[in-house]
């Protein structure tokens, strides 16, 4: 049995297709010959499962989606104060190339836009990593911007639990129009804030943004910031929990270009876009999310993309302000218990099975059904806690461990929220579908009120 994870995606991908309005970014040549209908939508748990539907396998430039992940490597190599020196953390209401900075300290408003990802991008250490071996010697890629981006690269890289490489071409090609960034960066060596010949600054900065990712990359990177500085699938850890909890701060002020109050207000999760049409949030301690679509609207957010997350967070309940918490022991047990060979005992413990302790107890409304699968669940089931069920569930599919009967026990579980009786009662319809007899133990009618 497949999850209805994937499924789900795949309908929100379909739904969200028809919209070809905007314009995939044009300023670099790899930008301007995107093929505008390659799209893709993925999922990371803060466990590390990634559900990744459409072009899963198409690669893009990182471009902005970088910013958040250079600041917090950026905060654990100087530290938070040194970073905030330079950086503010203020949404500046402007375009993401705005050459604004902030009156008095020259700093540039947050690490979202480029003057602040630039700046950001030269308060990474130059002295732990050797530079790239696959980086072309070019007249601005001296020594120092290649050992950064050397270590940018492997920071993201850990986000993303596989190697990354750069377009060393699209970068090429972006710096060799990079009028704007270079003005940029002058301003930010008038004021002090950079040190190094802009030139340089913008060098790696352009490198950065040019680093190959999927969707699936991306969604991963953002569960890493979920989990606080955590790589789910690794378990490395990546960058503090200080780091991870600043740039989700910024992400949910800062990282929607000029359209940032509006999505905060009308999706509400942290997020990140970037010119090559990616979009990715982050629900802390719950999961990352990334969608990709080429065309951008009129503040340079994908077009499709907006309306994916749309479509996420109203679906599942995501919005951070309405404060839906996370069950992360939603799946108290899962296992094999026999009513009829082996009596309840006095403990009440029914079945051998490795039901620990009182995982079983008589009064939680089971009926003897003999020979069967039981899934106890607990708590409170929202998405996170709900996905759990199906992965538990599917995984006892593909090992072959699931059996004829299943009992699908909500006797401790407190309340469920739309989304988790949408999954549950589907869980259910397919196990029916594909054969298995289920009788779903709901003492309090969770999943029928
Ligand atoms: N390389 C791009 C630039 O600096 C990144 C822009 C973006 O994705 O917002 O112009």
């Amino acid at each position: 049995m497949r999850s209805p994870i994937p499924d789900y995606l795949d309908e929100v991908l379909d739904a969200c297709s028809s919209d070809r309005s905007g314009h995939v970014a044009d300023y670099i040549p790899e930008l301007a010959s995107a093929d505008p209908d390659v799209h893709a939508l993925a999922i990371s748990t803060v466990d590390g499962s990634v559900y990744d539907v459409g072009g899963r396998d198409h690669q893009f430039t990182i471009q902005s989606i970088c910013k958040p992940f250079v600041y917090a490597l950026a905060i654990d190599d100087i530290g938070l104060d040194r970073v905030l020196e330079a950086v503010g953390v203020e949404p500046s209401g402007e375009a993401f190339n705005e050459m604004s900075l902030e009156g008095g300290t020259g700093r540039p408003y947050n690490p979202m836009i480029n003057a602040g990802a630039i700046a950001s991008h030269q308060l990474v250490r130059t002295d732990v990593w050797e530079p790239d071996p696959a980086s072309p010697s070019e007249e601005h890629r001296t020594e120092g911007v290649r050992r950064r981006v050397a270590r940018v690269l492997g920071g993201l890289s850990a986000f993303a639990a596989r190697d990354l490489d750069i377009d060393y071409d699209t970068a090429d090609d972006e710096f060799a129009s990079a009028h704007r960034n270079m003005a940029i960066a002058h301003m930010l060596r008038n004021h002090d804030i950079i040190t190094n010949p802009p030139a340089e600054a913008v060098r790696g900065y352009i490198d950065v943004c040019s680093a190959l990712v999927t969707v699936g990359d991306i969604a991963l990177m953002a569960a890493t910031l979920a989990n606080s500085g955590t790589n789910p699938i690794t378990g490395a850890r990546v960058v503090s929990p200080t780091a991870a909890r600043q740039t989700l701060s910024v992400m949910a002020t800062c990282g929607m270009y000029d359209g940032s109050g509006r999505w905060l207000a009308q999706i509400g999760i942290p997020a990140k876009s970037g010119v090559s049409g990616g979009i990715i949030g982050v629900l802390p301690g719950q999961v990352g999310l990334a969608s990709f679509s080429p065309r951008l609207d009129e503040v340079g957010n994908s077009v499709q993309g907006v309306q994916m997350f749309q479509r996420l967070s109203a679906d599942m309940g995501l919005h951070l302000m309405s404060n839906e918490q996370p069950s992360n022991t939603a799946v108290r047990w899962i296992g094999t218990v026999d009513d009829t060979t082996m009596p309840a005992t006095d403990d009440g413990t029914v079945g051998d099975g490795g039901d620990p302790g009182d995982a079983v107890l008589p009064d939680d409304g089971a009926p003897p059904m003999g020979l069967r699968t039981k899934v106890v669940l607990q708590g409170t089931l929202r998405f996170s806690g709900a996905e759990r069920t199906l992965r538990a569930v599917v995984d006892a599919w593909e090992s072959a461990e699931l059996l004829e009967q299943i009992e699908l026990n909500l006797a401790r579980v407190d309340s469920i929220s739309g989304a988790g009786v949408r999954m549950i009662r589907e869980l259910v319809r397919r196990l029916e579908r594909d054969d298995r007899q289920v009788v779903v133990v709901d003492p309090d009618r969770l999943l029928t009120d």
